[in-house]
């Protein structure tokens, strides 16, 4: 974002406005933890600020400061369109394309107002009128750090501002251990520690809140985990019979991509999981190095995201969408075997 584009935001934040601020569907801990940084800064400000979530998100987010506050567009629509109809202001978080709100687009494509995009995905789509896009940023949470810090507001980080971010910084660098962790990262993560995030809790709250179904969840994830060693591919199926046998709840199945990730030469994991009440596959894949899954699920699966993460759909059955991706391997046999 340029130091001009910068200044003009911070003379449209010089006098109090209505603001929506608002992100992704299905939020995870990055869109939850950078849209609630984001609105307590600017109530701190003075403004009227709300966030609206296109729709729920997992219990193990429902603690971070201010979530009470969240109106979910799926649950209080009236509510959200009213609030989006009299923004002076929306900021979109943590997403490149307003497709991604789901069913929220329509009011969004609609809403005659000024946009401020802030998000770290590839090939971000030009609706905005300001747009800070950075997608060797780790997280939005840690570019809602940045752009308070340009604003010159460092100081007004309060210790809930602080775990907001920490949150999405955490959870979206898998604990920073991904490549878009730089030091930049644990210097931003430093100064929130000395701001009041306590770290400790943060973890707990978010990763020690399995439920009994969850773990039995992800044993049936673990017994269909299979292995394509001469594509160094390893895939997980879970039906809808499967989440309804154990008692699912959305984000039971957060982070299970990864378990086929960790076994030794795997470069490309894959996640199907049947969702029956809006007829489609839901898929996540993740890689290791080179192997771009951001193109894989843009060319195959209406998807995208990151390099070495994205997210797609399938309209096929569950057998037919694993049977297509099967099919579609041989294609990138070179490269995942590099
Ligand atoms: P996840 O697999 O955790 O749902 O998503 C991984 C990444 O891919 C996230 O950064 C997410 O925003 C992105 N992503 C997930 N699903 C989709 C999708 O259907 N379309 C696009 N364009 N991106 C997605
Ligand atoms: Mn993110």
């Amino acid at each position: 974002m340029k130091d001009q584009e910068i200044k003009e935001i911070k003379a449209l934040l010089s006098a109090p406005k209505n603001i929506v601020i608002t992100t992704h569907k299905n939020p995870d801990g990055d869109a939850i933890g950078s849209t609630l940084a984001l609105h307590q800064y600017l109530s701190a400000l003075g403004h009227n600020s709300v966030v609206i979530t296109p729709n729920e998100y997992p219990n193990f987010l429902k603690w971070v400061p201010c979530e009470k506050s969240v109106i979910k567009y799926s649950n209080d629509t009236k509510k959200a369109i009213l609030a989006i109809e009299k923004a002076d202001l929306i900021f979109t978080l943590d997403f490149n394309h307003l497709s991604r709100t789901g069913e929220m687009e329509n009011t969004l494509a609609k809403a005659e107002t000024t946009f401020v995009m802030i998000d770290h995905h590839q090939q971000p789509d030009t609706y905005a009128k300001y747009t800070y896009s950075d997608i060797n940023m780790c997280s939005t949470c840690q570019m809602i750090y940045h752009f308070i810090e340009k604003i010159g507001d460092v100081d007004k980080i309060t210790p809930e501002i602080a775990t907001c971010i920490y949150v999405g910084i955490m959870t979206d660098t898998g604990s920073f251990r991904f490549r878009s962790t730089t030091s930049t990262t644990h210097r931003v993560v430093a100064d929130l520690i000395d701001r009041g995030a306590d770290n400790t809790t943060i973890h707990e709250r978010i990763y020690d809140t399995n439920t009994i179904s969850r773990l039995r969840l992800k044993g049936i994830a673990l017994n269909n985990l299979r292995v394509l060693p001469e594509f160094n591919t390893a895939y997980i199926s879970i039906s809808q019979q499967e989440l309804d046998q154990n008692n699912f709840k959305k984000g039971d199945t957060e982070g299970f991509v990864n378990l086929g990730l960790s076994i030794d030469g795997v470069k490309f994991a894959v996640i199907f999981i049947e969702n029956k009440g809006e007829g489609i596959i839901k898929i996540s894949l993740r890689s290791k190095g080179d192997f771009s899954v951001n193109e894989f699920s843009r060319n195959h699966f209406e998807g995208g995201g990151h390099h070495n993460a994205s997210g797609g759909k399938s309209n096929l059955s569950l057998s037919d969408t694993i049977e297509k991706f099967i099919s579609i391997l041989p294609d990138y046999k070179n490269v995942l075997n590099q």
